[in-house]
């Protein structure tokens, strides 16, 4: 029996001053949390509630130098879940709360405070990112029912690439269609992509401004992006986070006709052709075997033929992709490998690499083995045409930040 939650945390809210932000990244049947003190960028407590509305709901906790807590949360939804997590932390010094949301659609272009409009908005975008959309407006409406006076502000998957020129973003296909009903490409992990490339810029000591980059954000979704100036000009994925390059289980670019032969070929219909290609295809469809890289490589050091051969598509689309996101730069100042994959697999990196042979880069063995999730820093030699970079991503501290913003202003308005 699921028990109800009071929230002694708004009760003494007035009593301190609002240091943290409390970030959420709510998925159809999960919720990922931090709570992150905005001043020193610690991070103080996370978790992530998962099998949310089933049975087996389960929420995982983390706090600074405690051990890992986990509590059964039978059957609750976001609301719950959120209601759980509030009694298990001190929130009275929450002062906001940063709300990742994957489709802005072409309404925002940056970060924004939630008001019934904004919601309305995002609640329009929908169509866009039917499985998305809703999980985050759900995670919202939870969060904004335990914390009604807080500032709520949404960060957008896609508002960082609002920056790609038209020839970029449009498909060749009639333009009643953008016009009409708004087809066109976004692209996705705009939050890490804008996360990494900055960071670039503060590794390499140089102004983002004079930087053209090629970040590649390889997690259980990947995608790249070509940030020239410290602006997204071109990425891999478009009207919806399918397209671009192979990924845990989704197909990355396939015919468009694909579908039509699938569904004549087996009898299927879009939905189950679209469900195939999200859910089982790439990795996981490939090996057969799973999604998950770090299986595939044991797999394949083991002499699994179908793991070795899905990484090797992998790879070789990987650096595909990157070389036509070239087409939207002068030059390429550096590659940038981030994500569970890019941070962790040195040999994915190598194997890239070797794909873009053509831009001559030379890999140190060395580095490429000590770079990744706990350093950022150089995989190539002093010899090398190329510079690849390992930069681990923190979204979360991008939202915290954005949120932090308006937890300032909401404090202590601006005079003006
Ligand atoms: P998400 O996109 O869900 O945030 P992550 O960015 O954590 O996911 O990336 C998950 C991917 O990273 C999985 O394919 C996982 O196998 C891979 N990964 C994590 N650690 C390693 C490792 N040491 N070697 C290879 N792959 C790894």
């Amino acid at each position: 029996m699921v028990q109800q939650y009071r929230c002694p945390a708004m009760l003494s809210h007035s009593t301190h001053s609002p240091t943290e932000v409390l970030v959420m990244n709510s998925g159809s049947s999960s919720l990922k949390f931090s709570l992150i003190d905005h001043s020193t960028e610690e991070v103080r407590v996370q978790g992530l509630a998962e099998s949310l509305g089933t049975p087996d709901a389960v929420l995982h906790l983390s706090r600074v130098g405690r051990e890992k807590e986990i509590y059964g949360i039978p059957n609750a939804g976001h609301s719950q879940a959120i209601a759980t997590v509030i009694d298990q932390i001190d929130g009275s010094r929450i002062g906001a709360v940063g709300h990742r949301v994957v489709h802005g659609g072409e309404a925002f272009s940056g970060s924004i405070r939630i008001n019934p409009a904004a919601l309305a908005a995002i609640r329009h975008c929908v169509p866009l990112a039917p499985l998305h959309n809703p999980a985050n407006l759900a995670g919202i409406e939870a969060a904004i029912e335990r914390f009604p006076a807080l500032p709520h502000v949404a960060v957008f998957d896609t508002a960082f690439h609002q920056t790609m020129p038209r020839h970029a973003f449009l498909y060749a296909i009639p333009h009643a269609f953008y016009e009409e009903h708004k087809v066109r490409r976004y692209g996705f992990h705009g939050t890490s992509h804008r996360f990494v490339s900055a960071e670039a810029a503060r590794l390499l000591g140089k102004d983002p401004a004079d930087l053209q980059l090629i970040t590649a954000h390889l997690g259980n979704g990947c995608s790249a992006c070509a940030v020239k100036g410290g602006l997204s000009v071109d990425t891999t994925m478009g009207l919806t986070p399918l397209e671009g390059l192979v990924m845990g289980t989704r197909s990355g670019d396939v015919d468009p006709n694909l579908h039509q032969f699938l569904a004549a070929a087996l009898g299927k219909s879009l939905d189950e052709i679209t469900a195939i290609l999200n859910r089982e295809s790439g990795l996981l469809g490939l090996s057969g075997l799973s999604n998950d890289m770090r299986q595939l490589a044991e797999a394949a050091d083991q002499g699994h033929s179908r793991a070795r051969l899905a990484i090797e598509v992998f790879c070789y689309r990987l650096a595909k992709g990157l070389l036509a996101l070239a087409a939207g730069l002068d030059r390429i100042d550096a590659v940038v490998f981030t994500g569970g994959i890019g941070e962790n697999s040195a040999a994915v990196r190598e194997k890239t690499l070797s794909h873009l042979r053509i831009l001559g880069p030379v890999l140190d063995a060395q580095l490429n083995a000590k770079h990744g999730r706990e350093s950022g820093g150089s995989i190539t030699g002093p010899d090398s045409r190329l510079l690849a970079l390992v930069i681990p991503t923190n979204e979360e501290l991008v939202i915290a930040r954005e949120a932090a913003r308006f937890l300032d202003h909401s404090i202590n308005p601006p005079s003006r």
